[in-house]
């Protein structure tokens, strides 16, 4: 990217941080709007609710204190060559004053609203650019035509950008043609140098709904192009895996019977149907990398228990990770349960155990004696060896990174992973973020599960709240009540915490109750007993953070309440509301708030309306973006430039078939050759497909 004029090194870092390395990757930052500089609404055209783009002359600008103790307001008076006049207004932007000065020419870009007060229209909070004057070379590349707007870079504005592209265009010349030539002649696509240039200079003449609509000619190739060879990659690599050498497990009689014997009730229906699955899986003599679904609750700890027994009477030892060791512990604790019967030694490994209790632990599984080891990321440290690792069970796979799962496959011989999710994720997006691997679905509820009611509460109904708490505790049943902080804090003052509150509930709200006190920066010993006091119904009331959220199983506890329920996220509510509804008791999850804004407001409608896991994944994902629901560059989620996993469903399923029916009917050809070294060469660093193995 340096070599490009005008980017240094400390530009260049920047770029880098978003993902943008080379001069290609630059072609492939997209506009996420373009603005019609060719055609500029007349000022008197704005009325209440219009918006468009206008061209301006700054007449007059001004800085004023906006309502009380909510800072200033900085205006500036526009007026078009068509002597119509317009208010552009920015709040709190003081710092403004110092860039929009008298005499400017703009290029805005802004919705009006009508303000009472002064009887007219204005633009609240517009996009603007300074344009260059006329004549000025400049120009002709920020004016008089469409014109593409580009998310900042740091402090590189849409318009240096533009420039950037101008010449990066320049410098890359003629671009590959990668697609094969069948893809690009059946769907009539505009070749890849074609495509990138309307993206980026789009012709006057262009459809610029269609551009603004991701549904240009050019877009659907350059968003076809992408999945395609993200699809590809990941079959490519799904196929690798299938022909690698891995464990056959067998599936006898003798086993069956140990299964049976096992199970402490019976399975339903979906169970049966993912341990089949997984068993055949496993049974392959190749390595298993499958993905086990399921909704919170549907009972996913039992059908690993049953592939762990057929790995253990194969004579290998299991592991099992999980993303907390307060989770780590529960699965230790039920799987101990469910292997009693069998005589299957079980261990725990987590971080807060002494160096000896550890060492001593990893000695008896570096000699086998150990059959199944639960752990937290303790498990993943060096020092941690299997004598005959054949089978890794994952746990709640959107904490962990792709990384570790490779990490946990060296220790072994090729083991089969089984990845374990409560996050249900929604169809299309498992196909792209873990296309490579296989897929289960237990998509029903053990019998006997009465449905939970959930109900918003606005901050006034506390009392409502605590009543409804104690009806059901004075019938035996048993509550937790979750608050987004550990301790009080100055900083969010509109924040309760489980220390105060569990104090107050102690004393004000349930004296004759036993109340407990659970949070993350607790010991992990003391976490640990009062989770057991909990489960053995020596405490009624669970106050605590959010560490429960996943995996506890307490069937008699059949009231949730969360507090402050406006600062979690969707899946988290659903992972709380999950920890009630486990017994055969009517179950009531009650979240209260007191300020709602739009989204908490949609996130709260949707665990009101449903409690079906998949729906509200995808209503998660839709209302915060596939970005921030996966978290972090770590979880796996390819850097996709003008695709949307979301939006762009149909190019996405469309570019799976296309990239399965070419490796299938290109196996070994010319063609195919071309086509991995492609993906070598250009994909694999931005899809991360490099660090698996
Ligand atoms: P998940 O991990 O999928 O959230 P769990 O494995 O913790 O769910 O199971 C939830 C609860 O349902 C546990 O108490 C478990 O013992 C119980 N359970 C699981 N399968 C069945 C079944 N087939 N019949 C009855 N209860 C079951
Ligand atoms: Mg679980």
């Amino acid at each position: 990217m340096q070599f490009l004029k005008g980017v240094g090194p400390a530009l260049a870092e920047k770029f880098s941080a978003k993902g943008l390395e080379t001069v290609e990757d630059l072609l492939f930052y997209p506009p996420f709007r373009y603005e019609d500089r060719s055609r500029f609404l007349p000022m008197r055209e704005f009325r209440d609710g219009q918006s468009g783009a206008v061209l301006a002359m700054v007449a007059s600008t001004r800085t004023r204190p906006w309502r009380k103790g909510a800072g200033v307001l900085f205006e500036a008076e526009l007026q078009d060559d068509q002597g119509g006049r317009l208010v552009a207004r920015w709040y709190n932007a003081k710092y403004l004053a110092s860039e929009v000065v008298p005499g400017l020419r703009l290029a805005l870009f802004g919705k009006a609203e009508y303000d009472f007060q002064a009887a007219r229209v204005f633009l609240a909070h517009p996009e603007f650019e300074v344009l260059p004057e006329e004549g000025d070379p400049e120009a002709a590349l920020q004016m008089g035509r469409i014109v593409p707007v580009y998310e900042a870079i740091g402090k590189v504005t849409t318009k240096q950008i533009r420039r950037l592209l101008q010449r990066a265009m320049q410098a890359a010349g003629e671009l590959e043609e990668a697609l094969p030539t069948d893809l690009v002649r059946r769907f009539r696509l505009p070749k890849m140098a074609k495509a990138i240039e309307e993206v980026h200079e789009p012709p006057v003449d262009i459809d610029i709904d269609a551009l603004n609509n991701r549904r240009s000619p050019a877009h659907w190739r350059l968003i076809f192009e992408e999945f395609f060879w993200l699809e590809f990659g990941l079959l490519r690599k799904q196929r690798e895996v299938k022909r690698a050498d891995g464990i056959a497990f067998q599936l006898t009689e003798p086993i069956r019977e140990k299964i049976k014997q096992m199970l402490p009730f019976k399975p339903t229906a979906a169970q049966k149907r993912a341990l089949k699955e997984i068993a055949l899986d496993m049974a392959a003599p190749h390595p298993m990398n499958r993905l086990l679904q399921g909704d919170v609750g549907s009972g996913k700890t039992l059908v690993a228990a049953e592939a762990a027994v057929i790995a253990i009477e194969n004579g290998f030892q299991v592991a099992m990770l999980a993303p907390t060791e307060l989770l780590a512990t529960q699965h230790y604790l039920s799987l101990q349960k469910f292997f009693k019967r069998l005589g299957y030694p079980v261990a725990l490994i987590v971080g807060s155990q002494t160096a000896r209790e550890k060492a001593q632990i990893k000695k008896l599984v570096a000699e086998g004696l150990v059959k199944l080891v639960v752990g937290t990321h303790a498990l993943l440290e060096k020092d941690v060896e299997f004598d005959r690792l054949g089978l890794a069970i994952i746990d709640e796979q959107h904490r962990f990174g792709v990384l570790q799962r490779l990490f946990l496959r060296q220790k072994g011989l090729r083991p089969d992973v089984l990845v374990m999710t409560a996050t249900p994720i929604p169809r299309t997006l498992a196909l792209t973020i873990y296309g490579d691997l296989d897929v289960s679905v237990i998509d029903e509820m053990p019998p006997g599960r009465k449905p939970i009611l959930t109900k918003h509460f606005g901050a006034g109904a506390s009392k409502t709240v605590w009543e409804l708490v104690r009806s059901e505790l004075n019938q035996g049943r048993q509550a937790y009540i979750i608050y987004p902080l550990v301790d009080d804090s100055e900083h969010s003052p509109d924040l309760k915490s489980a220390q105060k509150m569990f104090e107050l509930h102690q004393e004000k709200h349930f004296p004759e109750f036993r109340v407990g006190l659970m949070h993350g920066q607790l010991p992990a010993s003391e976490k640990e007993a009062v989770m057991e006091k909990f489960k053995a119904h020596e405490l009624d009331v669970l106050v605590s953070t959010t560490v429960v959220e996943v995996g506890l199983d307490v069937p008699n506890a059949a009231v949730m309440v969360i507090e402050n329920a406006e600062k979690f996220g969707l899946s988290q509510l659903h992972q709380l509301r999950g920890r009630v509804g486990r017994g055969a008791h009517a179950s009531y999850c009650l979240l209260v708030s007191a300020k709602l804004n739009e989204v908490s407001e949609q996130r709260i409608r949707a665990m009101v309306e449903s409690s079906d896991g998949f729906r509200l994944s995808e209503a998660d994902l839709e209302i915060r973006g596939p970005g921030e629901f996966f978290g972090t560059k770590q979880s796996g989620l390819p850097q996709l430039r003008f695709a949307h996993i979301l939006k762009d469903r149909e190019i996405l399923e469309m570019a799976r078939g296309e990239a399965k029916s070419f490796i299938e009917g290109q196996a070994g050809t010319p063609q195919m050759a071309q086509a991995e070294k492609y993906l070598e060469e250009r994909w694999q660093r931005r899809y991360g497909l490099v660090q698996v193995g």
